[in-house]
């Protein structure tokens, strides 16, 4: 029987859009792409409130990158806003630099103290050396130490806490913060990526001409777990009840495609409040990190990132993250970076890979920490592969 599909896509985030595009527009492959939500962009859906505003309704994304194989893709898609993202942290009654550079320690502490350290600092290291905190905890010289002490409590303890909902000794820790090291400069950029910037007219309208290719029906609203199941006994993928023999490429939470059998994988979540006032602006940069105080762990006021010229009003959120709960509906955010997590999540790879048209990938799907541009970056891989 001819099967009216050659793939079934689950997910319309950047690994499961990215791979239908190209199964469309580069091999004529005709493509069914699921999605649960009734939009597409996975997180990255962004859309306009009632003062006109672009809002991220899951949270920042800030597009950055060091491949031009990855801004040559997407540039087909959209245009760019230039923009650097800018991000500082509340601490001590003071907005400083995140990373935490020399202009937050000249900031945090006294002039001579400050002048002190920043000489030691460069005698040890080069200028604009990106610094983890453990290494500067750890270091051994004392007052070096003692620096490393300060910016581990002022700026990562809290907010790991928070974030995490765990002591930064039970998580792996290092990883987490290499996101985020002690930079040995004045450069006051969050990202140090070549390009940086943002859709211009939103990664909505990116996702939405990316996937509008008549090779590609978008089936928004549909849990993919109602239309697909897996038959163990035969290897086989069942689409509609039917085995199916094209390829599937899944980056949904690869526990709900195997109905949790090894039981769920632990994830964190994130609530926001969207809050709209009446004033240009509500902040200096577009993201304030609040280690220490509020529940929240951040404010991002959306204006910020996208350059709207609206005036008089202005809209932010607030993130506060949150134990996560499937029945209650929440959002798988983050993994939660801890070998026992892993473990769990290789026992489902495992079964997964007993299915041979079955692709894993994204974040959901590896259970691994992405940013946009290493999912881009691995969709544009896994087609050539499949190419071969
Ligand atoms: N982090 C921190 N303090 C900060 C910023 C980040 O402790 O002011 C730590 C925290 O554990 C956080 C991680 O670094 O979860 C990664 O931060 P990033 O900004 O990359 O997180 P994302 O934007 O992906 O949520």
């Amino acid at each position: 029987m001819t099967q009216r599909w050659d793939a079934v896509v689950v997910g319309a985030g950047f690994a499961g859009a990215i791979l239908a595009e190209r199964l469309a527009s580069q091999q004529g492959k005709r493509v069914v792409l699921l999605e649960r939500r009734k939009h597409l962009g996975g997180n990255m859906y962004d859309r306009p409130d009632h003062t006109g505003i672009l809002v991220h309704v899951y949270g920042p994304h800030i597009f950055r990158t060091d491949s031009p194989r990855v801004l040559e893709y997407l540039s087909q898609f959209t245009e760019w806003r230039a923009y650097e993202h800018k991000v500082l942290a509340s601490v001590d009654g003071q907005l400083v630099p995140v990373p935490f550079n020399l202009v937050s320690l000249e900031k945090l502490l006294p002039k001579q103290k400050a002048e002190r350290l920043e000489k030691k600092l460069l005698a040890r290291y080069a200028y604009d050396a990106k610094v983890p905190v453990y290494d500067l905890r750890h270091h051994e010289d004392a007052q070096i130490r003692e620096l490393g002490e300060f910016i581990f409590q002022k700026i990562y303890l809290n907010y790991t806490v928070k974030q995490w909902g765990d002591r930064p000794e039970n998580l792996d820790f290092a990883t987490i913060t290499k996101r985020v090291p002690v930079r040995l400069s004045h450069d006051d950029r969050y990202f140090q990526q070549q390009s940086q910037g943002m859709p211009k007219a939103g990664y909505t309208r990116l996702f939405e001409r990316m996937l509008a290719h008549p090779n590609i029906e978008l089936r928004l609203g549909v849990d993919a777990t109602s239309v697909l199941s897996l038959d163990e006994a035969s290897g086989k993928i069942l689409f509609e009840g039917q085995p199916f023999e094209g390829t599937v490429i899944y980056s949904g939470a690869l526990d709900e495609l195997f109905g949790s059998r090894y039981g769920e994988l632990a994830w964190r979540s994130l609530r926001f409040e969207v809050k709209t006032v009446d004033q240009d602006f509500f902040q200096p940069v577009a993201v304030v990190n609040y280690p220490n105080d509020h529940e929240y762990t951040r404010i991002t006021e959306f204006k910020h990132l996208t350059g709207q010229p609206v005036r008089g009003v202005t809209t932010y959120c607030e993130e506060y993250p949150l134990a996560y709960e499937r029945r209650r509906g929440h959002e798988p955010y983050y993994p939660i970076p801890k070998a026992e997590n892993d473990a769990a999540h290789r026992r489902y790879l495992e079964a997964a890979q007993r299915f041979a048209n079955l692709i894993v990938i994204g974040r959901l799907a590896e259970y691994r920490y992405y940013d946009m541009n290493d999912i881009i970056l691995r969709a544009l891989d896994q087609f050539e592969k499949m190419k071969g």
